[in-house]
This record gives C-alpha cells, sequence and structure tokens, in this order.
C-alpha cells in the first residue's frame, strides 16, 4: 500500500461538495446547535411518550402501572351508581375504591377510610 493520494482525495472532495452542496463534506458536529438539540430532546420525549401507550401503562398514584391489571378482571360497575364505567379515567378509581371517578369525587374524596370502611361493609354482604 502506497500513500494516499491526497492530491485526489481532495479533488474528490472537492466535486462531492460542487456535486451535492457544502454539507455533504462537512463534519456533522458543526452543523448541530442548541436549537437541534432541543429538537432532538423533544423526538425522545415523543418517543418515550410513545412506548408508554405501546405497553399500556397508565399512572396510577404516582406508579405506572400495566393497564392489563385494571381492564380485563376488574368489576366496571361502580358500587356507588351502579353504572358500568368505560372510561379509561375511572380505571385508577374502580381498581383502588370500586368507583367511578365521579362518585370519587362526590364521595369518597377526603372520606377515604370511611369508603374502604363501607367497601368492606358492602363486600361482606355479597
Ligand atoms: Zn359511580
Amino acid at each position: 500500500m502506497t500513500e494516499p493520494d491526497w492530491d485526489k482525495i481532495a479533488k474528490l472532495e472537492k466535486a462531492i461538495m460542487e456535486k451535492y452542496g457544502e454539507r455533504a463534506i462537512i463534519n456533522p458536529k458543526s452543523l448541530w446547535n442548541e436549537e437541534k438539540e432541543k429538537e432532538y430532546l423533544n423526538q425522545i420525549k415523543a418517543l418515550s411518550n410513545q412506548s408508554f401507550d405501546e405497553y399500556n401503562l397508565v399512572e396510577g398514584g404516582g406508579f405506572l402501572l400495566s393497564n392489563k391489571l385494571f381492564t380485563s378482571d376488574i368489576n366496571r360497575i361502580c358500587v356507588s351508581c351502579n353504572k358500568y364505567c368505560l372510561n379509561k379515567g375511572d380505571n385508577l378509581y374502580l381498581n383502588k375504591f370500586r368507583c367511578c371517578f365521579n362518585c370519587y369525587v362526590q364521595y369518597v374524596e377526603d372520606r377515604e377510610q370511611k369508603w374502604f370502611e363501607k367497601l368492606k361493609h358492602l363486600e361482606g354482604k355479597e
């Protein structure tokens, strides 16, 4: 192997540049700036949000839980208003309090201990 022909390489580079424009031979890092960095980070964020949905994760009590925990076995009928809850937003409340979100706000919030006692009572009857 002989020395690379630098002259030839320089000519090739020049030819590439003339054909494809300056961008083709420029160091990618020199095109990087704060705005691109932001864009890149946003893309990562969007991607991670996407995989959130893919795995059917829902946030519950500050934890990420698999949606499967809720959807399959859960009794979707609110013990308070006896409505069948299709709303995904009710999942957490159905799972934890056996009632829909509306009933949670109306009867359970700030009275959780009492509610659980009532639930125990209800379940004892079943
Ligand atoms: Zn309800």
